[in-house]
C-alpha cells in the first residue's frame, strides 16, 4: 500500500516550461491569489464586503445579508456550482484541475518558492539524493520556513472570511489571537503546507475523488490534452539536418525498404515537464490534470524542427481517432440540457434575491396569555412579534389586519437598528359579533414604512372565547 513517505520519495522534479499555456497558468495563479487574498480586505458599503458571521449566523456578500432562511439561496449556489462542474467537465475535461484548482495553484506556488530557494529542478533532485549537510539544511530549512509561513498566511486569511479581517489583523499585530482562530490557521496552513508543499502531484494522482469520478462525466467529445500519434508515430530522433521525413514508408535509392517516421522526435521533454511525471503519449490517463505544460514544450520541439505545431493539443477522442474538427456546442444535446438547467436556476435565483423583501417576521402567540377581553367589549390575544432587519440602517415598519373581524393591532413603535433582530408585543383586537368562538386563521401585512413597497405576509392563530 502507499504510504506517505512513498508518496515523497517518488518526487516529480518538473521541468521549467515557458509558452502561451504556462503564461495562462500563471496568470490564473496570481489572479486566483488575488481574490482569495485580497476580498477579506475589502469594504463594500463600509464594512466587510464577504464575511460569514457564525455567531450571529449572517452571511455578508457585497452588501446582501443572507439569514438561516435564506438557506435557499445557498442550496441553489451549491446546484449552480454542481451542474457547472458536471458542464465543465463534459466540456473541458480537467481544464479545472490544470488551471484553477486550488491544489494545482499551491502545489505552483510551492514550487516557485523552492525553485527561488533551491534551484532548478535538476540541482533539486541531486541534492535531495545527496547526504545531508550544511548547504542542503540551510536550502531546505529555508525553502520549508518559506513554504510553512505562506501555509500560514493563507490559514489566516481564510480566519478573516468569519473574523473581521481587520480586527484580526489588529490583534495579530497587537501580538493576541483568539484559541479558535489560532487552531483554525494552524489547521488550514498545515494542510496547505502538507497538501501543496509535501504531497503535491500524488494528492492529483492518488487522493483526488473529482479525478476518480470525472470518466463518468467525459464523452468523446470533451476536451483534453492529446498526443496525435497517427501524426507522431513511428517516433524517433531526427536526421542531423533537420529534414522531415514524410509518414508514408520511404524507399531509399539502394532499394532497402527504410521505416516512414512521425513527427515525435522522441525528445521526453512532455515527459519531463509534466507535474504528475506521465506520458501523454500512453494515451489518456486519469493522472493528467490538463495543465497543458506538454502542450508548451512540445509546439517549441515542433518550431526548432520545422514542423506544424500541435502533436500534442487540446482536442477530443473523437476528433482524434477520426481526424475530424472538434463537434460545435450546438450538436452536443447533454450540453445544452446541462447549460439550460444551470442558467434557468441562475435567472430564478438571481430574480429572487433581487425581488427579496430585506427583512423576516415570526409571529408567536403568547402561550401565557389566553384571549381577554377589552374595555371596549373586544377580544384581545397578545402575540410577540420578532423582526429581523437585514438592511444597513434603521427601519421601522407597521403591522396592518388582512382579515374580517378584526379590528384593529395595538403596537409599539417598530423600530429595528439595522442589521439587527428585534422582539416587540402587540396585541390583535378582534369583534366577537364576526368571529365565533374557537380558533381562526388571520392574516397580517408588515409594511417596511421607509419603502412602503417591501411587505410580507404572515398568519397568526387567534383565540375566540
Ligand atoms: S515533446 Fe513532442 S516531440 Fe518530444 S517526445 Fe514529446 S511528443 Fe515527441
Ligand atoms: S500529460 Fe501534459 S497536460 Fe497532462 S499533466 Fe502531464 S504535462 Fe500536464
Amino acid at each position: 500500500m502507499a504510504t506517505p513517505l512513498h508518496f515523497v520519495s517518488n518526487k516529480v522534479y518538473a521541468r521549467l516550461t515557458t509558452g502561451r499555456f504556462n503564461t495562462l497558468r500563471v496568470a490564473f495563479v496570481l489572479l486566483t491569489q488575488l481574490i482569495y487574498f485580497g476580498l477579506p480586505w475589502l469594504n463594500w458599503q463600509g464594512q466587510q464586503a464577504t464575511r460569514f458571521d457564525f455567531d450571529n449566523m449572517r452571511l455578508y456578500i457585497f452588501g446582501l445579508t443572507l439569514l438561516p432562511q435564506d438557506f435557499i439561496y445557498l442550496a441553489a449556489a451549491l446546484i449552480v456550482c454542481a451542474l457547472g462542474l458536471f458542464l465543465w467537465t463534459m466540456l473541458a475535461g480537467r481544464l479545472w484541475c490544470g488551471f484553477s484548482c486550488p491544489q494545482t495553484v499551491y502545489t505552483e506556488i510551492m514550487i516557485w518558492i523552492e525553485r527561488w530557494v533551491e534551484g532548478p529542478p535538476n540541482a533539486r533532485r541531486k541534492r535531495d539524493a545527496a547526504p545531508w549537510g550544511a548547504e542542503k539544511i540551510l536550502r531546505k530549512g529555508t525553502s520549508q520556513l518559506l513554504m510553512g509561513l505562506f501555509s500560514l498566511w493563507t490559514g489566516l486569511t481564510l480566519v478573516g472570511y468569519f473574523t473581521p479581517m481587520r480586527e484580526l489583523a489588529a490583534n495579530l499585530g497587537a501580538g493576541h489571537i483568539g484559541y479558535w482562530e489560532l487552531m483554525f490557521a494552524l489547521s488550514y496552513g498545515g494542510f496547505t503546507w502538507l497538501l501543496a508543499g509535501v504531497l503535491r502531484e500524488q494528492v492529483c494522482k492518488h487522493m483526488c475523488p473529482y479525478a476518480r469520478f470525472q470518466g463518468a462525466m467525459f464523452d468523446h467529445d470533451t476536451l483534453l490534452v492529446a498526443y496525435d500519434d497517427k501524426r507522431g508515430e513511428p517516433r524517433g530522433a531526427r536526421r542531423k539536418t533537420g529534414a522531415v521525413i514524410p509518414i508514408a514508408a520511404v524507399t531509399d535509392n539502394v532499394g532497402h525498404h527504410a521505416p516512414a517516421q512521425g513527427s515525435c522526435v522522441d525528445c521526453g521533454l512532455c515527459v519531463q515537464v509534466c507535474p504528475t511525471g506521465i506520458d501523454i503519449r500512453d494515451g489518456l490517463q486519469y493522472e493528467c490534470i490538463g495543465c497543458a505544460a506538454c502542450i508548451d514544450v512540445c509546439d517549441e520541439v515542433m518550431d526548432k524542427t520545422g514542423q506544424a505545431r500541435g502533436l500534442i493539443r487540446f482536442s477530443t477522442q473523437q476528433a482524434m481517432a477520426q481526424q475530424v474538427p472538434l463537434k460545435p456546442l450546438r450538436q452536443r444535446p447533454r450540453a445544452l440540457i446541462y447549460g439550460g438547467l444551470l442558467a434557468a436556476i441562475i435567472v430564478m435565483s438571481a430574480t429572487g434575491l433581487a425581488l427579496r423583501v430585506p427583512f423576516k417576521v415570526d409571529i408567536l402567540r403568547d402561550r401565557a396569555i389566553m384571549a381577554r377581553e377589552s374595555n371596549d367589549g373586544y377580544v384581545e390575544n397578545v402575540y410577540t412579534v420578532r423582526i429581523a432587519n437585514t438592511e444597513r440602517d434603521a427601519r421601522h415598519y407597521r403591522i396592518e389586519v388582512e382579515s374580517g373581524g378584526l379590528v384593529r393591532v395595538e403596537t409599539p413603535p417598530l423600530t429595528v437598528p439595522g442589521d439587527d433582530i428585534r422582539s416587540f408585543n402587540i396585541v390583535l383586537v378582534a369583534d366577537p359579533a364576526v368571529l365565533s368562538s374557537g380558533s381562526h386563521s388571520v392574516k397580517l401585512r408588515i409594511v417596511n414604512r421607509d419603502d412602503t413597497r417591501q411587505a410580507l405576509r404572515e398568519e397568526a392563530r387567534l383565540l375566540m372565547p
